[in-house]
C-alpha cells in the first residue's frame, strides 16, 4: 500500500498533508528524489539508494536548504517504509521543503524549518510498456532547458519542473510522447524527465554535466555498463543534428528506465526499431535493476526493516 514517512512518523500516503503556508508550495523550493525498489532474487531491493540520497543532500545544499537528517537516517527511514508497505516493487519519493517558521511567507527561506517526507507507491513504466518495447516519438522542444544563469540545473528541485511541464505539455499536445530540450547554447540537454543518448557507428554520446542536465543515476549506470561491455561512451556536446542522423537514440531515467526513441521531430531514427546497442544496454540495465547480475550487485540494496532507529528531529 502507498505509505508516507513524515519527519519520523509513518502513515497512509493519503493522510500525509502539508500546511498551506508552506514555502515549498508557494515558491517551488522543495528538493526531491525518485528512486525505485525492484523485486529481486534477494527480495525487494532499492537501486542505488545512497547515490540518490547523496543527490538529495546535494540538491538541498545547492539551494541552501538544511536537511535535519543524515544520509544514514534517511536510508533507514526508506528501508522501513518500503518494508512496511509490503510492496514487492515500488517508486520511492523523498522530498524536503522549507516551512516558514513565522508564517510570514517571506521569499528568503533562511531560518525556515525543513519538513522531510518520503512516499512510496506502485508505478509502472513511465513512458509505457509499449514505449519501452518499441520506442517513443520525441519532439525537440521550443522551450530551452533552464540554465545556470538563473537556476541550478544540477539540483533536483520542484521549481525546475515548470520547465519540464511546459516542454512535456507542448510535446504531448502535438502528439509526441516526450520532449527533448536544448540548452542555452543550442546543444542537446535532456528530456523533460530523462537523460538522452545518441549512438552512431557503434559509438555512444551523451551531453555533459555542463549542458544543464540533471546528473541522472540511470545515466551513470548506463555509462558504467556500456564501458564495462567495451562500448565507447563520450560525454560531450551533442548537436541537435545528431538526433536526426543517429543510428539509435534512447533516454534513461529512474521512472523511464532505458527507453528507445524511434522518432525525433517526425524523422525516423535508424530503421524505426530499437537498435542493437539500445537493446543490449536495455537488457543489461534491466538485469542490474532487478539484481540479476553479480557484477552490479552492489547497486542493489535488499530492503531490511528495523536496521536503524530514526530519531525525531
Ligand atoms: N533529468 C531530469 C530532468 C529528470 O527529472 C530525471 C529523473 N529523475 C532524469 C534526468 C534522470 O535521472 P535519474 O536517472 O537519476 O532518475
Amino acid at each position: 500500500m502507498s505509505l508516507a514517512w513524515v519527519d519520523g512518523e509513518i502513515m497512509p500516503a493519503q493522510e500525509a498533508t502539508v500546511t498551506l503556508l508552506c514555502h515549498g508550495l508557494h515558491y517551488g523550493t522543495a528538493v526531491f528524489e525518485g528512486i525505485r525498489a525492484y523485486a529481486t532474487p534477494r527480495g525487494p531491493a532499492l537501486f542505488r539508494l545512497d547515490d540518490h540520497l547523496d543527490r538529495l543532500l546535494d540538491s538541498a545544499r545547492l539551494y541552501a536548504l538544511e536537511i535535519p537528517y543524515s544520509r544514514d537516517e534517511l536510508r533507514a527511514a526508506t528501508h522501513e517504509l518500503v518494508a512496511r508497505s509490503g510492496l514487492a516493487s515500488c517508486y520511492v519519493r523523498p522530498i524536503a521543503f522549507p516551512v516558514s517558521a513565522d508564517g510570514t511567507m517571506r521569499v528568503c527561506p533562511l531560518g525556515a524549518s525543513t519538513t522531510v517526507a518520503i512516499a512510496v507507491w506502485e508505478w509502472g513504466a513511465y513512458l509505457g510498456e509499449a514505449g519501452k518495447r518499441d520506442g517513443i516519438r520525441a519532439k525537440v522542444s521550443s522551450w530551452q532547458r533552464i540554465s545556470e544563469e538563473s537556476l541550478l540545473p544540477a539540483a533536483k528541485a520542484a521549481g525546475h519542473y515548470l520547465n519540464s511541464v511546459l516542454a512535456s505539455v507542448e510535446a504531448q499536445r502535438a502528439g509526441y510522447e516526450e520532449a527533448i530540450l536544448l540548452d542555452s547554447t543550442g546543444h542537446v540537454s535532456e528530456g523533460a524527465a530523462e537523460n538522452v543518448f545518441v549512438v552512431r557507428d557503434g559509438r555512444i554520446a551523451t551531453p555533459t554535466l555542463c549542458n544543464a542536465i540533471l546528473d541522472g543515476i540511470t545515466r551513470q549506470s548506463t555509462i558504467a555498463i556500456a564501458r564495462d561491455l567495451g562500448l565507447e561512451v563520450a560525454e560531450r556536446n551533442v548537436g541537435r543534428h545528431e538526433l536526426y542522423i543517429a543510428d539509435e537514440v534512447f533516454v534513461t531515467g529512474t521512472a523511464a528506465e532505458l527507453t528507445p526513441v524511434r522518432e525525433v521531430d517526425d524523422r525516423v531514427v535508424g530503421d524505426g526499431r530499437p537498435g542493437p546497442v539500445t537493446l543490449r544496454l536495455q537488457s543489461a540495465l534491466d538485469d542490474a535493476l532487478h539484481g540479476r547480475t553479480e557484477r552490479w550487485a552492489h547497486w542493489s540494496e535488499p530492503v531490511a526493516a528495523g536496521a536503524l532507529e530514526v530519531p525525531a528531529p
